[in-house]
């Protein structure tokens, strides 16, 4: 097996930023190499219904939606890895990186497309309880919890989405908030707050996690009222943090210039970065906007701007 592979654009991520741009860095005949990453197709493929990529009349599914990405993607020339990429170096140009697998990438740029990752509460007992009822995930998880008491942590769209996709399952949902309305969408929390299964609780925030120890399962959540610290505890079994996001820019620390949420720093109507020949797309750079939509809107600038790049370099 070939190890080392020179290319024009090496991109890294398997969201609608990668993909978008592997469209069009093919496109462009640049022959791009394309490393999926650890969750082949983003953040994505781990949601259900989507309505509003546009180009679709009837609900689609996000799974679906990243396979005809990466088959689109695969149709008009991208040499597609399924594999993780843990070194780069942008010391000189042409850039390296490493893959865990062994492939060595000589690449004349690079587009970085890493995305995003769930954020967690970070108290102890959430440790404890991961997988065993606490979960970032409704879409992965909610199946368990039929006909159950949960609870969803957040007030943004992930939250009131959750909140509603997990009614499928379970007998109630109940959403804490740490304050007393919602960021999410006026027409999500119409829905929200007209369903029958669904409670909120305002000004709240959880505290710890509370269940048996063998087998290891969550039973109750001790949440507390943020304006009088009054601490009540509620029964659930399940419970579904939906706070928002980090950029997925570990591999990038020190190497490339971030803000101080760790998310990549592009120049104005761009996704150059302070290197030049490295771009970044997608909510590895995007703390506003974080649609599907967004992310391929700037995956296709990425390309353009790399074969753009590549030209006047090369
Ligand atoms: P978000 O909009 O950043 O909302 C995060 C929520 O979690 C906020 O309500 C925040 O409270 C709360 N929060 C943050 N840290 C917390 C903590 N430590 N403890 C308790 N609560 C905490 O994140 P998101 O809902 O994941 O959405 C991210 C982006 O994706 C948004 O731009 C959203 O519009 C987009 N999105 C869109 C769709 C869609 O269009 N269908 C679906 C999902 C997400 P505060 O409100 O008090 O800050």
């Amino acid at each position: 097996m070939k190890t080392k592979i020179e290319t024009n654009v090496l991109i890294i991520g398997s969201g609608p930023a990668g993909y978008t741009a592997a469209i069009y860095a093919a496109r462009a005949n640049l022959k791009p190499h394309l490393v999926s990453g650890l969750e082949p197709g983003g953040q994505l493929t781990i949601t259900t219904d989507v309505e509003n990529y546009p180009g679709f009349g009837d609900v689609i599914q996000g799974p679906w939606l990243m396979e005809q990405m990466k088959e689109q993607a695969l149709k008009v020339g991208t040499e597609f890895h399924h594999d993780i990429i843990n070194k780069v170096s942008f010391d000189n140009n042409p850039f390296s990186a490493v893959t865990d697998s062994g492939l060595e990438f000589s690449a004349k740029s690079i587009i970085i497309a890493t995305g995003a990752q769930a954020r967690w509460l970070n108290i102890e007992s959430e440790n404890k309880f991961k997988g065993f009822g606490v979960s970032a995930c409704a879409t992965c998880d909610g199946f368990f919890f039929k006909d159950q008491n949960v609870i969803v942590v957040g007030g943004g769209n992930s939250a009131v989405e959750e909140s509603l996709y997990l009614t499928n399952f379970a007998s109630k949902v109940t959403l804490i908030h740490r304050r007393d309305s919602l960021r999410a969408e006026k027409i999500l929390q119409e829905r929200l707050f007209n369903h029958p299964k669904i409670d909120v609780i305002w000004n709240h925030t959880v505290d710890e996690f509370i269940g048996s120890e063998e087998p290891l399962s969550l039973n109750k959540i001790k949440i507390k009222n943020v304006k009088d610290n009054n601490e009540k505890i509620m029964e659930a079994t399940g419970a579904f943090i939906a706070i928002g996001h980090d950029p997925s820019t570990y591999l990038f620390k020190n190497k490339i210039e971030m803000d101080s949420e760790n998310y990549i720093i592009t120049k104005s109507d761009s996704t150059e970065t302070n290197i030049k020949g490295v771009f970044a797309a997608g909510d590895v750079k995007d703390k506003i906007y974080r649609q599907a939509v967004t992310a391929a809107g700037m995956g296709c600038m990425a390309a353009l701007e790399s074969e753009k790049y590549i030209a006047e370099n090369y």
